[in-house]
């Protein structure tokens, strides 16, 4: 066993590549099997590392105890309630906004704009369908990732979907991917992107757990959206269109309802 130091910063998702931290990896005898005990190092990648050699002892006693804290931390979880076949409303996050702008590429714009326009589009589709909506924001203002998360927490009976756009240093990556924490929550993640992937010209990247704040601090069940990669030049100039914005819109909105009331009850707005 090898207990290796790490410094991470955080590849995507609710912070982009904004945050550093410390995340603490014990990798075991096969090399292929890495316990991750940072929850929030799932989402990041290396990027300095430091080898401890094993005589010395009492930095991997500490670097031991600071895992097994950071073990302990991460599994004070919140309490997630169950609303997954019940709500009666969405709360609605567009991601990033006001001096974090999140992802942006040549072919498109910003991602805060984006993703709040996918939302403004979605708020009406869930009302038509008869869905009371909460919106994080509504305007191009910044809203901390714990407040998104409250505002969702003081809701009764919703279900929390963050909308954002993607990015990657390789250009050739693209396609749709639906981020959840609790177990509740993949049901929704699984029913929102088989609707956005039937989108045509739409590829799925599939659903993922992820520690994500907005997530991880939400009771209730939650899931963040990546609708497309900016950095991709196809997918890229497609984000940017407000008709391709409308069809992800529906989609989502088709996703919610199927997992509410099954697949009879169609979204009635257009
Ligand atoms: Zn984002």
């Amino acid at each position: 066993m090898k207990i290796i130091a790490a410094t991470f910063r955080k590849a995507d998702g609710d912070g982009k590549a904004r945050r550093t931290m410390l995340g603490v990896l014990i990798r075991r005898l096969n090399p292929n099997r890495i316990l991750d005990l940072n929850p929030l190092a799932r989402a990041a990648v290396p990027i300095r590392r430091v080898r401890i050699g094993l005589r010395h002892h009492r930095t991997l006693a500490l670097l031991a105890a600071a895992a097994m804290a950071l073990l302990l931390w991460s599994g004070c979880a919140v309490e997630v309630k169950d609303t997954s076949r019940t709500f009666t409303a969405v709360v609605i996050d567009a991601g990033h906004g006001g001096r974090d702008s999140g992802a942006t590429s040549r072919y498109a714009g910003l991602e805060k704009d984006a993703a709040l326009d996918v939302a403004m589009r979605l708020r009406p589709r869930l009302e038509a369908a008869g869905f009371r909506t909460v919106l994080t924001r509504s305007d191009d203002t910044f809203i901390p990732l714990d407040e998104r998360a409250r505002i969702s927490n003081r809701e009764k009976n919703v279900i929390f979907v963050s909308i954002h756009f993607n990015y990657s240093r390789r250009a050739d990556i693209r396609g749709t991917e639906v981020y959840y924490h609790s177990r509740c929550s993949a049901e929704i993640a699984r029913n929102i992107i088989s609707q956005v992937c039937a989108i045509p010209g739409t590829s799925s990247r599939g659903i993922h757990s992820a520690n994500f704040r907005v997530l991880k601090k939400n009771q209730y069940p939650a899931v963040l959206v990546e609708c497309g990669y900016l950095t991709n030049p196809y997918e890229g100039r497609r984000c940017r269109s407000g008709a391709f914005r409308d069809q992800v819109a529906e989609a989502i909105a088709r996703g919610i309802v199927i997992q509410r009331y099954g697949g009879g009850k169609m979204v009635a707005a257009e």
